[in-house]
């Protein structure tokens, strides 16, 4: 008899799980109770990226005032915004499905609970239906953060599910967090046009990315008019007649139309009965999971995405679906490799747009060890005088004696797209010289790649 898989959550950790669990023979039953595609397409990689990138053809039409042309010039629409966004999730939640029931796996519309280590309960409109699984998998995700001191009316004050896009654009936002979430938002309505100020509880936005990185994201900002309230932290929002009041920790107060909160999320554990399956909590409220496999303490159930409490990306989540899938189905191949958190690219969806993988040169620093760091300007690229924005660097860290590439960032024009290289050689263990005697496309930016390898 076929293995019978349980997924509950159809995010990309559990719709990975799910393709390939099917893919190896397994009996696979998805639960979801929202959207299959998760809130990755729902509320969060998806939308945001699909509002930067109106904020970003705005920027462009900006940008190309040198190209020749008689006038360019752009200003929202809201509806037209939000039906963009409503089309382009609809479109990737069918093709998701799609693609899952030609693979054979059920797709169960409902919420998920245990009522046993191995009796999975899905209620559905229709009722509640009980499935028997020798394998199961954890995979709800996680829900945006809220502090005590903040009451969310989703008009005033948001969460970061509330703007895409808010009925009317603020007239003066007050962002909260200047984490990689916080620096999307505040680009993101910058950029559609709105005032801005940005509560940075330290003194350097991405507190934990490279200082060089963070000073050319401080600098775009600034250029664009943002408020950064530096070293302040928000300790309550007041709801005012027609706007809020954000307060911080050391007396300073802000005024805006809006607030919106973007200070991490909490992992979807709560009405899951873990308990009946004897699954425990760690002490951070994530399902203990041990190992390389990700299973929690119950050996048959596994946790991934961001409910296992590891890197909070949605390609770590699809990686680590498809790692476990293969691990529940028995499948062990000789070259196997486990999933090295390390090693996951990532990038910030900023102007300048910001990308990093492995090795962070601070770290290499801290730690002492001796690296070989080389660096370019975009400026070097005719690509980049031809795209009229020459803003930023390419930088590559490697091994001063074997030359292996250890690892890089990218601000600038494409980084997102561009650190896919680094992020191949840092996998692989290749070396600065299998970059620089790549044969690459003139004019294109990945010729930076070479030159910052040499
Ligand atoms: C604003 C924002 C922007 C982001 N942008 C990026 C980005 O650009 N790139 C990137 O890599 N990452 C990004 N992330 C992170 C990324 O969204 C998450 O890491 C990713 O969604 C995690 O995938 P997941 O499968 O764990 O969970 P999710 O995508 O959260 O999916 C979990 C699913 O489980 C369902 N569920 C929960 N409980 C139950 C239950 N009991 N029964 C049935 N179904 C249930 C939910 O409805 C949901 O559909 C962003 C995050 C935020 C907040």
């Amino acid at each position: 008899m076929a293995l019978r898989f349980v997924i509950i959550g159809g995010g990309p950790a559990g719709h990975q799980a799910a393709t390939y669990a099917a893919r190896l023979g397994g009996q696979v039953t998805l639960i979801e109770r929202d959207v299959v595609g998760g809130a990755a397409h729902l509320w969060d990689c998806v939308p945001s990226k699909a509002m930067i990138a109106t904020g970003g053809a705005m920027s462009f039409l900006q940008r190309v005032q040198g190209f020749g042309l008689v006038r360019a010039q752009g200003q929202v629409d809201l509806d037209g915004l939000r039906a963009r966004i409503t089309n382009i999730t609809s479109r990737l939640a069918g093709a998701t499905t799609e693609l899952l029931e030609s693979q054979g796996v059920r797709i169960l519309r409902g919420t998920g609970r245990f009522v046993g280590p191995n009796r999975v309960v899905a209620d559905t409109a229709d009722g509640s239906e009980e499935i028997e699984a020798d394998r199961v998998l954890i995979a709800t995700g996680s829900r945006p953060r809220i502090p005590d001191w903040a009451e969310i009316d989703h008009h005033r004050i948001l969460t970061t599910r509330d703007a895409y896009p808010p009925p009317e654009l603020p007239e003066h936002l007050v962002v909260i967090g200047s984490g990689v979430t916080g620096v999307e938002f505040v680009h993101m309505f910058s950029s559609l046009g709105c005032r801005v100020t940005l509560i940075v509880s330290r003194q350097q936005v991405l507190p934990k990315k490279d200082a060089e990185v963070a000073a050319a994201l401080e600098e775009n900002f600034l250029q664009r008019g943002v408020n950064l309230l530096k070293g302040a932290k928000a300790i309550g929002i007041d709801r005012l007649d027609d706007g809020v009041r954000v307060r911080c920790d050391d007396g300073r107060v802000v005024v805006g139309s809006h607030a919106l909160l973007a200070i991490g999320s909490i992992p979807n554990v709560d009405q899951l009965g873990l308990g009946h399956a004897g699954v425990e909590l760690d002490e951070r409220g994530f399902p203990v999971n041990v190992g390389h496999h990700l299973e929690t303490n119950v050996k048959h159930i596994y946790v991934a995405g961001d409910v296992s409490g590891k890197l909070p990306l949605s390609s770590v989540a699809a990686m680590q679906g498809r790692k476990i899938a293969e691990h529940a189905m028995g499948l062990h191949t000789l070259d196997h490799r486990h999933l090295d958190y390390d090693m996951a690219a990532s990038a910030i969806f900023t102007e300048p747009e910001i990308a990093d993988v492995g090795l962070p040169e601070v770290e290499a620093f801290n730690l002492g060890r001796k690296i070989r760091v080389t660096k370019v300007p975009m400026a070097a690229s005719p690509k980049a005088w031809i795209d009229n924005d020459t803003r930023g660097f390419v930088k590559i860290l490697s091994d001063p004696y074997t030359g292996v590439v250890l690892g890089g960032s990218i601000v600038g024009g494409h980084a997102a797209e561009l650190i896919a290289v680094i992020a191949v050689a840092v996998t692989n263990r290749l070396k600065v010289a299998d970059i620089i005697d790549s044969l690459l496309v003139h004019p294109s930016l990945s010729e930076l790649l070479a030159d910052a390898a040499e």
